[in-house]
């Protein structure tokens, strides 16, 4: 799960990581009211996980609560590299001498920790990786020594702070892993930490992203609701594998390793139709009932970036019948909320009976279709209308 980062900055404060006030906001109204709360000049800021806000004009300053209205009003309405923004964070607005980057995360090719440091913080990683590699301390972090305050001086020292900063960054070095360690992070990311004029060195803007295989280890239950988007949800609550992806065309099959053939022979088919691809990765498992086919079909129909649904199902333990009467009840219970062009391909046990099921049903909305790659082929032209 990747955080936003107000939950990045909450986290951050738990840890006793120094970071400035921030509350969240999710109306221009609202925006107002906490830079009343907050007082002074404020920072409004988009709350999407993407980085280069600031360049897309997702962070503004504000001189008063009219001001952080306005602001909000505006970075509202974005896109950041098509996410929307539905969420701002009201931030304390701070006076900045300089913008230093650091991060630890999970390496997987050298199976240890990475820590990367720079004091020319404040751009994009990639960027300065990309630029001015030689200004990037990368330095291997070992799992059981960890970042104690000689390791985190050793970082500051490679990242190129002066004696006299790498004293004041050190601890907060040390905090951040802490944050990494006991929040069961694979990435914590600060960019930028900044040098205030005063002297206070301060996480201005924070990426973690944790490991969901840690999490019953975790109560994570209120930064989850706030995570998932609605389709995300429904699916959830199925107990349906979902993951929304870019395209056009809604993908429902049984087993992953289908799903995932199948998401490769529509983003194939779609090159001939328009460029069109898939919508959504979606296993609905083994036993393909009637209600978890209309589940899986309510998840993808309320996609509306979705034209098109290929069903893509082997028969095997539910048997091609069962789940052809799946797809029939299904669109009985969705009645008029079914409204986009199915594709279906049926094979494996009970084959014929389950193919007669739906030729008998004769639903406007359906085609069989025999084939995997023909019926991929379909589903891109219908998506492609
Ligand atoms: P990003 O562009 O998505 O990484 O968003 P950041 O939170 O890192 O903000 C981008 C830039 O906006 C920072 O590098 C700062 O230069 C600037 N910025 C952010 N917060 C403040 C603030 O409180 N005061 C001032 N003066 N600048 C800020
Ligand atoms: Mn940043």
């Amino acid at each position: 799960m990747d955080l936003f980062e107000y939950q990045a900055r909450d986290m951050f404060e738990a840890h006793g990581v120094p970071v400035l006030k921030g509350l969240i906001a999710d109306t221009p109204e609202e925006a107002a009211e906490a830079a009343a709360k907050i007082g002074g000049t404020v920072v409004v800021k988009a709350q999407v996980k993407a980085g280069g806000r600031g360049k897309a004009g997702g962070v503004k300053l504000a001189h008063n609560p009219e001001e952080a209205r306005v602001a909000a009003e505006a970075i509202l309405k974005l896109t950041i590299k098509d996410l929307p923004v539905n969420r701002v964070m009201i931030a304390e607005g701070a006076q900045i001498d300089k913008e230093y980057y650091f991060s630890v995360l999970l390496d997987r090719s050298n199976r240890t920790f990475l820590s990367l440091c720079s004091v020319e913080g404040g751009m994009e990683i990639e960027q300065l990786a990309e630029e001015r590699p030689e200004a990037l301390a990368k330095i291997a972090i070992d799992a059981i020594q960890g970042i104690d305050l000689a390791k985190a001086l050793e970082i500051a020292k490679a990242g190129g702070f002066s004696d006299e900063i790498a004293a004041k960054v050190a601890p907060v070095f040390v905090k951040l892993y802490d944050v990494f360690v006991k929040e069961d992070a694979t990435l914590v990311e600060v960019n930028p930490l900044i040098l205030s004029k005063s002297g206070e060195i301060i996480a201005l803007d924070g990426k973690v992203s944790l490991d969901d295989n840690a999490e019953f280890r975790h109560q994570r239950e209120s930064m989850e609701r706030d995570q998932l988007d609605p389709l995300e949800t429904k699916a959830k609550e199925s107990d349906l594998n979902y993951v929304k992806l870019d395209g056009e065309v809604g993908i429902i099959g049984n087993g992953a390793g289908l799903v995932m053939s199948t998401l490769d022979v529509v983003a194939y088919a779609g090159e001939k139709h328009g460029g069109v691809k898939p919508a959504n990765f979606l296993d609905i498992g083994g036993g393909a009932s009637a209600e978890v086919m209309a589940a899986g079909l309510d998840v993808i129909l309320g996609d509306p970036q979705v034209k098109s649904v290929f069903v893509n199902v082997f028969g095997g333990i539910t048997a091609c019948d069962a789940v052809a009467n799946g797809i029939v009840g299904a669109l009985a219970t969705l009645g008029s909320s079914a409204t986009k062009p199915l594709v279906v391909r049926l094979d494996g046990n009970n084959v014929v009976e389950g193919r007669k099921i739906l030729a008998d049903a004769n639903h406007p909305l359906v085609t069989v279709v025999d084939t995997m790659d023909e019926a991929a082929d379909k589903a891109a032209e219908l998506a492609n209308r």
